[in-house]
């Protein structure tokens, strides 16, 4: 960056966690930094040795950039690891997961069962010919049979490789080839908002498409015939696809008559444990790679630590197993420790607005992590929502996927958490396998808008355009505040291993910039206090009269505006400032846009960043395009604001949005 940001929204407010809290917590001794950064791969050897090994590693690191190997020599399974050795004595009646579907079925799964299930699948995979070494692509709703695929996987040492449920076939078959799976393992359907999404059809379009590694499907029945009932609700009608006998097989043919005995694969720690594909927010998604042992470590450590876990606690995380947030906290941390997680099949909306607090008040879930994009579509819809249901369950709440602006985290915190939750602001990346930069809860003060520190062991730095260097460690750091460039300097044990089968791709997207260097691809500030922010990806950061902005100050700044919900601020090219910004708005529920409201919404800005960061065109909007993980895609956003033709819209949730909003923007512009 040119120069340093210096328009940093002020935010002030502080929230130091309670005495109650700190009194219970997991971590609450501020020496656990300084120890950590004093002998980072003690530290990491010190979590790695809470895994259960069948041989235990001698050498607890070698790192050669880009590659780093963690625990060298030791064997271990992940599936031992997260289910078998919780499966013992009473704690095998233990729930392990809580489920519910979309038309309010629900179900209570032990570890004990889990281990039953999880064998007879990891059985019935292997008579489908998978073994070790073997990839299994993973395309099924948010049933509890997504997360026994991936522990059966891990079990046999073959490599799942999921992909959300909400892609097309043309994305499930890029992946599949990309990945050159044996077997898909999906379902005829999953509901969401009352219908039902059929991934079997899709499938079958994959499949027809081309994916000549593919020799199986494995068909679990959720969504059943049109008019079969659950929980009273009849399955409307759907593209149900069709059976290919021989190839494609029903679960419940397959499965169920299984031995129950299944011996975990003995795997190195650096076998590979998954292949999962970024969400597509910047453009072609990159098929990560993640190993065993320094994986399993990574997200087991950070699940104790930043969400407190605890033994009764009920995990809620609002994320998709699609995405890596679902892989690391609904599955393999929070079953490395034996937590209980919930997992919920739906929409947030069906039937209404309440669901999720109506989940969390009748399974009393003690923890929430959810995503700064559904935070600001509960805001638009309002308080009466959470008003109507009983959140006292609730203890911490997580917020992870998108820089989280000031005005939401408060909302958050006041409104689902009472005030008396604390919230932890997780930056981290499907690269980096575990949260990478936040709070620890109690000892952390918080301050809204800020992920503050890095994870004990973890160390990051910013670099300045002019070559600055300041590493982060913990939360002492004295000196000037600065901005720049994420960087990661030293290895963690869940860093990627790299891009399946593209090591060029790989040294190109992040280790061209700054030699022996990760750039993650986020800007970052470091302010007087040691806290960091992030500012989004660099591409997103704009250069207006020679300033760099962030822009996601100024999309907090609008949502600062009691009329605002949700915000997502541009650069457009222009002639004498080089760009100018332009903002595409959505209102809270209850509001119009009227007269003036986007004046006073320019000086809204005005007054909180400066005038610098005066917007020089708002846009209302009803929606803003956002990829299937519910991040804006601004680039899009960009196109239209200049006219072009609209870039890559594949990961798109909904491509009608953009085009809609581009329609209606260039009337506006008349
Ligand atoms: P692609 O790499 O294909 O463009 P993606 O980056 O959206 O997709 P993910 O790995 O799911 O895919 O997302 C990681 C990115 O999300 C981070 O690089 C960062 O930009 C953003 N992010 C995640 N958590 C936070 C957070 N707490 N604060 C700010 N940004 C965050
Ligand atoms: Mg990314």
């Amino acid at each position: 960056m040119s120069e340093t940001i210096q328009t940093l929204l002020q935010e002030s407010r502080t929230f130091p966690p309670s005495p109650e809290f700190i009194a219970q917590a997991n971590a609450n001794d501020p020496k656990i930094y300084q120890d950590a950064a004093a002998d980072p791969e003690a530290f990491w050897a010190d979590w790695a040795r809470k895994l259960d090994w069948f041989e235990p590693f001698d050498t607890i690191c070698e790192y050669t950039p880009p590659y780093a190997k963690w625990f060298l020599g030791g064997k271990l399974n992940a599936s031992y690891n997260c289910v078998d050795r919780h499966a013992l004595g009473d704690r095998r009646n233990k729930p392990a997961i809580i489920w519910e579907g979309e038309p309010g079925d629900s179900r209570t799964i032990t570890y004990g069962e889990l281990k039953d299930e999880v064998s007879r699948l990891a059985n019935a995979l292997k008579a489908l010919g998978v073994g070790k070494g073997d990839r299994v692509s993973v395309y099924m709703p948010m049933v509890p049979e997504l997360a026994m695929t991936l522990l059966a996987c891990a079990r046999i040492g073959a490599a799942h490789s999921v992909v959300f449920g909400g892609f097309s076939a043309d994305s499930l078959e890029e992946r599949t080839n990309d990945a050159q799976c044996k077997v898909i393992v999906t379902a005829d359907g999953g509901w969401r908002r009352g219908g039902i999404v059929p991934l079997k059809s899709i499938v079958d379009e994959a499949l027809d498409l081309g994916c000549p590694s593919v020799t199986n499907v494995l068909v679990l029945k959720r969504a059943g015939k049109p008019g079969d009932l659950t929980n009273g609700v009849k399955t409307p009608a759907y593209n149900e696809g069709k059976w290919v006998e021989g190839r494609d097989i029903w679960w419940h043919d397959l499965v169920a008559s299984q031995s129950t005995d299944c011996p975990c694969e003995p795997m190195d720690s650096e076998d590979l444990l998954f292949v999962l594909y970024t969400s597509g927010s910047t453009g072609k998604p990159k098929g990560i790679t993640h190993t065993t042992g320094g994986y399993l470590t990574g997200t087991m450590a950070t699940s104790k630590l930043v969400f407190d876990l605890k033994e009764d606690d009920i995990h809620f995380c609002t994320a998709d197993i699609g995405w890596v947030t679902g892989h690391s906290y609904i599955v393999y941390g929070p079953m490395a420790n034996g937590a209980t997680v919930l997992m919920y099949e739906g929409a947030p909306d069906t039937p209404d607005k309440d669901r999720f607090w109506r989940i969390i008040e009748k399974h009393k879930a003690t923890i929430l992590y959810t995503a700064p994009t559904a935070i600001r579509a509960f805001m638009k819809w309002g308080t009466e929502y959470p008003d109507r249901c009983d959140l006292s369950s609730l203890r911490l709440l997580g917020s992870v996927g998108e820089p989280i602006n000031p005005e939401a985290w408060i909302w958050y915190q006041e409104v689902i958490g009472k005030g008396k939750c604390p919230v932890v602001d997780t930056w981290w990346q499907t690269e980096t396998g575990a949260i990478m930069v936040t709070p620890l809860p109690g000892i952390t003060a918080t301050k809204p808008g800020s992920a503050t520190q890095p994870f004990p062991g973890i160390s990051v730095s910013v670099f300045t355009e002019q070559g600055g260097k300041t590493e982060v460690t913990g939360p002492d750091v004295t000196g000037t505040p600065t901005g720049g460039f994420l960087v990661l300097t030293k290895p963690w044990p869940s860093m990627t291993r790299g891009i399946f089968n593209d090591p060029t791709r790989f040294q190109k997207t992040y280790w061209s910039r700054f030699e022996n260097a990760y750039f993650a691809g986020d800007g970052i500030k470091l302010d007087e206090e040691g806290y960091l922010w992030l500012l989004g990806r660099v591409d997103d950061i704009m250069l207006v009269a020679g300033h760099n902005i962030s822009t996601m100050e100024v999309e907090s700044a609008l949502v600062d505006h009691h009329a605002v919900a949700e915000a997502a601020v541009i650069g457009k090219t222009h002639d004498i400032k080089g760009q100018a910004i332009a903002a595409f708005v959505i209102l809270r529920s209850g509001h119009e846009n009227h007269e003036g409201l986007v004046d006073e919404l320019k000086k809204h800005v005005a007054h909180k960043i400066g005038a610098l960061a005066r917007p020089d065109d708002i846009f209302i909007s009803a929606e803003l395009p956002k990829t299937r993980s519910g991040k804006i895609m601004r680039r899009l956003l960009r196109d239209v604001a200049e006219g072009r033709a609209l870039g890559d819209t594949t990961t798109l949730a909904d491509p009608t949005v953009v085009h809609l909003l581009r329609d209606k923007y260039e009337a506006s512009e008349g």
